[in-house]
């Protein structure tokens, strides 16, 4: 303890050594070769954390941080010592030497220990030529990916399209056939004529469903328009429905959007169709709108009394074709909710359900206020029909 205290009271003393200029015998060009050797280094070591300092601040968000700090540290203490061993020519504080050069050594050790520690981190990282390939990869991957999709759309507007004009031509001879020989039909024969018109008209449900399906997202027309107006237009067109179940709706002010209105009467409508249509027998369906307006997107949710969706069908209703129900139970084609979910997407929202068996269903969706029509990308001068 003594031997310390002795110690760190004499730091600075340079009494107990000759300058080394006298420790020895130097010739002048050795003792400057040797000076002038040590100052440079020093210079380079000094120079060396400045540049990574500079990097620190320039580059953002730098990985392993701490390992740059450590070395940074190291280099500057190392750059001291030689510092040091030059001023000893004239100071020849050796015991402060000592200590600068102890803590040389700590730091130094820390370095290689993080070195070591960070080592699998730091061949993780990616080099800027191993970036540009991945970046290069996801582009292409990205456009191929746009291609398929364009192509998969572009497929389903032109399928359905073209195969409603097939369609009216069975239904319009259908019509005829029965015009025309349907006095001398027995009943099976009727019977017939009549699964196979229901047959067509469930095909048209299924083409106009899949056309309004595929065009989402053709046309960057955007309105501005107040949303009250386009749900009270859709209650409207739903007043048998309504009229029928004894329905209520309730819904709240709504605020104005600027978007393709149509596609915004599609996502309305097919949620309030559905929460009408999903009631429980001999119950009279409950149907309620609200909205929140949080920091920069507004959240919708349609509510409903009605049968309710099992958990583990959350996710699978909002596939294109995903039914839960027989034809017969409840009439549908499973393309509704797959228009809303892509529609909301489009947009830049998120929609998911949340429902309780036997007790009704909520759907909620947000839409960004501020749509950004970029996102919507038109497509429509690249479709072609057949027909
Ligand atoms: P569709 O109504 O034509 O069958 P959708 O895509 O609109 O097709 O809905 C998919 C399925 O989700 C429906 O078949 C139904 O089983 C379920 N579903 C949708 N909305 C509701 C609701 N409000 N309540 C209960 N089930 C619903």
């Amino acid at each position: 303890m003594n031997t310390l205290v002795d110690f760190f009271s004499k730091l600075f003393d340079t009494s107990d050594w000759p300058p080394r200029w006298y420790c020895g015998n130097w010739t002048d060009f050795h003792g400057w070769l040797y000076l002038f050797s040590d100052l440079t280094i020093w210079a380079a070591y000094m120079a060396i954390p400045l540049v990574l300092i500079r990097f620190i601040i320039v580059k953002k968000g730098v990985p392993l941080i701490r390992v740059f700090w450590l070395f940074g540290a190291f280099i500057l203490l190392c750059g001291f010592t030689h510092l040091l061993d030059a001023t000893m020519f004239y100071w020849p504080a050796y015991r402060f030497n000592a200590v600068i050069r102890f803590l040389t050594g700590v730091v130094s050790i820390a370095t290689v220990i993080a070195l070591i520690r960070y080592f699998d981190e730091a061949v993780g990282l990616r080099t800027s030529q191993e970036y540009n390939m991945e970046l290069r990869i996801r582009q292409q991957v990205e456009q191929e990916l746009r291609r398929s999709n364009e192509e998969l759309q572009q497929f389903a507007y032109v399928a359905s399209h073209d195969l409603q004009s097939p369609l009216k031509t069975i239904e319009n001879y259908l019509k005829l056939f029965e015009a025309k020989y349907g006095e001398g039909l027995d009943e099976n024969g009727h019977r017939i004529i009549d699964t196979t018109t229901a047959a067509a008209g469930r095909m048209r449900g299924l083409i106009n469903d899949l056309l309004d399906f595929s065009r989402v997202g053709n046309s960057i027309e955007f309105e501005t328009f107040q949303l009250d107006e386009l749900v009270s237009e859709i209650c409207d067109e739903l007043q048998n429905d309504i009229a029928q179940t004894e329905a209520t709706i309730d819904v709240p002010a709504l605020p104005q959007l600027t978007a393709h209105r149509i596609d915004m009467k599609r996502l309305f409508q097919n949620l309030i169709t559905n929460a009408l249509k999903y009631h429980k027998p001999g119950v009279a369906p409950e149907v309620k709108l609200s909205f929140r307006d949080e920091a920069g997107l507004y959240l919708f949710s349609i509510s409903d009394n009605g049968i309710g969706i099992e958990k583990t069908y959350f996710d699978r209703i909002f596939l294109i074709f995903q039914r839960l129900h027989g034809r017969g139970e409840y009439p549908g084609t499973g393309i509704g909710l797959a228009t809303c979910k892509k529609i909301v997407e489009i947009y830049g929202g998120k929609i998911w359900v949340e429902s309780t068996v036997g007790e009704g269903s909520t759907f909620y969706f947000t839409l960004p206020k501020m749509i950004n029509p970029l996102r919507y990308y038109a497509q429509e001068n690249q479709l072609h029909s057949v027909g």
